[in-house]
């Protein structure tokens, strides 16, 4: 059996470096922010080139306090992917303002600049690009656009851990990133985390109070804010996972090498494309085939694990169904869920796994599929 990811081979390789900060958290007898938290905010910023971390409960958590931290409110809107984890869209429903999306380049399946300026309306206050399956998106791009019509630009970090655009790391590319630390993330905890990464200092100070129920001074509360805290014992694993996240995400990038190699030629099987500026850091190596049910099922016979990301584009999840967007308004999403397969990716994917891999997608590409009726 192939796992899609072995999360648990992750804990047996840094068993004893997680096992000490476990006993170092435990025995401190603080449990709630302080230490634990604050070193690894420092730690996390510096890493992402950024001035301010705050830790939070999630991803989700991360990138709704940004957009609470910017005043951003009903009546207001935030353009967004068509095609992203719901968490994106979420964060912006929760704020009581309306998530706008906007269709992805068709290659890279990021955020279209081209498609963007058509999406802007007087409501509009910011533009949040996801870095989507660890591919930054055009940054540059994003940017001018939002300079030229005073937008905010929030980055959806949660896919790219240690991903660059044009030599620099996001998260310190826009006016504030947010990252998920969940599990399967590429530096992920052991159970839920979240993390702001911004180089305004206001925007962090806001935040800061916003996750603790908006209270700077203890029992003086200035706003109704939430209480939404990275965990210290998850802030000390997240330490230790850190100094090895470069290692980890260095080992992607040559079970990606060994899938290109095996894959890139195969009749009716499309494969990642990398635009010549963007580093990424294959949180996901994301297939489409027109076929793709079967090469999922092929796969799962063959006792691989695959998974799609995503099945459902947020504006068809019944959580929207109260939008104006029926099937058909946004196609490409549309078409993306229907045809991306995720291969099995991670730092403790094999070499002779992934051939195994290659080696079945291969036997599907290549052998004549009934045509569905
Ligand atoms: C994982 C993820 C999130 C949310 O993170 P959680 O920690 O699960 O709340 C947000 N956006 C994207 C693109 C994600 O992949």
């Amino acid at each position: 059996m192939i796992p899609f990811l072995d999360l648990k081979a992750t804990y047996t390789e840094l068993k004893d470096e997680l096992d000490a900060a476990y006993e170092r958290t435990l025995s401190s007898g603080w449990y709630i922010l302080g230490e634990e938290v604050e070193a690894f905010e420092a730690d996390w910023a510096r890493y992402c080139g950024a001035k301010y971390c705050i830790g939070v409960g999630n991803g989700l958590d991360a990138l709704h306090l940004i957009v609470r931290a910017m005043d951003i409110s009903a009546g207001e809107e935030v353009i967004v992917p068509s095609n992203t984890y719901i968490a994106t869209w979420l964060a912006i429903s929760y704020a009581g303002a309306t998530a706008i999306p906007v269709e992805p380049d068709p290659r890279t399946y990021n955020l279209d600049p081209d498609r963007i300026e058509a999406a802007i309306t007087s409501r509009t206050r910011a533009i949040m690009p996801v870095h989507l399956y660890g591919q930054p998106a055009d940054m540059d791009a994003i940017n001018d656009i939002a300079q030229r019509h005073q937008l905010k630009v929030i980055e959806d970090a949660a896919q790219a851990h240690g991903a660059r655009y044009k030599g620099r790391s996001v998260g310190s590319l826009g006016d504030a990133a947010g990252w998920s630390f969940y599990p399967g993330k590429n530096l992920g905890a052991i159970g839920d985390g979240g993390a702001i990464t911004t180089n305004d200092a206001g925007l962090a100070e806001k935040v800061r109070m916003l996750r603790n129920y908006g209270s700077r001074v203890k029992y003086y509360n200035e706003v109704k804010g939430y209480n939404s805290r990275l965990d210290p014992l998850q802030a000390a694993f997240l330490g230790v996972k850190l100094r090895h996240l470069e290692e980890w995400n260095a080992r992607r990038q040559i079970i990606v090498q060994q899938y290109f190699a095996g894959l890139s030629r195969l009749p009716n099987l499309v494969v990642p494309y990398v635009p010549e500026w963007a580093k990424p850091v294959w949180h996901l190596f994301v297939v489409r085939h027109p076929q793709r049910d079967a090469l999922q099922q092929h796969l799962q016979a063959a006792e691989i694990g695959t998974l799609i990301h995503y099945p459902v584009p947020p504006h068809l999840s019944q959580a929207y169904q109260e939008t104006s967007w029926p099937e058909g308004s946004f196609p490409l999403a549309e078409q993306l869920a229907q045809s991306v397969l995720s291969l099995p990716m991670g730092p403790h994917l094999s070499p002779g796994a992934c051939e195994v891999v290659i080696d079945e997608v291969a036997r599907f590409a290549t052998t004549p599929q009934p045509t569905v009726a």
